[in-house]
């Protein structure tokens, strides 16, 4: 491995895990509903559940246990970046999951990436309270580049000094503050991080 090498985030659901077109059928065929990855113009799961956020963040602490989490589809396009990127940098995948999904995602993460990520580490989030928030995580890693599709982490990581590439999905669609990089589809991500990269290193090389 090499000395030094730069280090850039993965949040892992809905930027490398299709989590939400998991645990949707899981939930219909639960309730008896009938809800679409359409219907998910918020991530707050409650909010198009129609029920408390304290039931919707059952709902997912349940899904998070079963064995539907291990079989989630990769986001078209990450297998083939991923790999792309492991070939110069470190990639260390962050993400709000709850503790009880670590042996699955560790695992989910070997198998479809073939073991480039480091181990996932866990931060504070919806299902843990006022724990360590991404942000923080991201600044104690020495993350300056991450990957991912919430809004508000993305806002709170760029006043951190981190920079977010911002991957599109319906739920990200406020406008943006400087630092966070709106991508389309998986196949920016390498060149994205690229140019990211050798800017910081062209700033870092001007200040000193
Ligand atoms: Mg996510």
């Amino acid at each position: 491995m090499v000395e030094n090498q730069v280090e850039i985030g993965f949040d892992v659901d809905e930027v490398l895990a299709e989590f939400l077109k998991g645990i949707i059928p899981w939930y219909n065929r639960k309730h008896k509903t009938n809800f679409k990855y359409e219907d998910f113009h918020t991530y707050d799961f409650w909010k198009v559940w129609n029920c408390s956020k304290e039931d919707a963040v059952k709902e997912a602490l349940e899904f998070c246990r079963q064995d539907e989490l291990s079989e989630l589809e990769p986001v078209k396009g990450s297998v083939e970046g991923v790999k792309l990127l492991r070939q110069k940098y470190q990639l260390q995948p962050v993400t709000a999951r709850p503790d009880v999904a670590l042996p699955r995602t560790k695992g989910w993460l070997a198998e479809k990436y073939d073991n480039v990520f480091l181990r996932p580490k866990f931060s504070g989030g919806v299902y843990h309270g006022p724990g360590k928030s991404k942000a923080e995580l991201c600044k104690e890693l020495g993350i300056n580049v991450l990957v991912e599709d919430n809004g508000d982490t993305a806002k709170e990581c760029v006043k951190e000094g981190i920079r977010v590439i911002l991957i599109d999905r319906a739920w990200n669609q406020p406008v943006m503050p400087k630092g966070v990089v709106r991508v389309y589809h998986w196949d920016q991500i390498p060149e994205t991080i690229e140019r990211i990269v050798s800017e910081s290193r062209e700033y870092t090389h001007e200040v000193q």
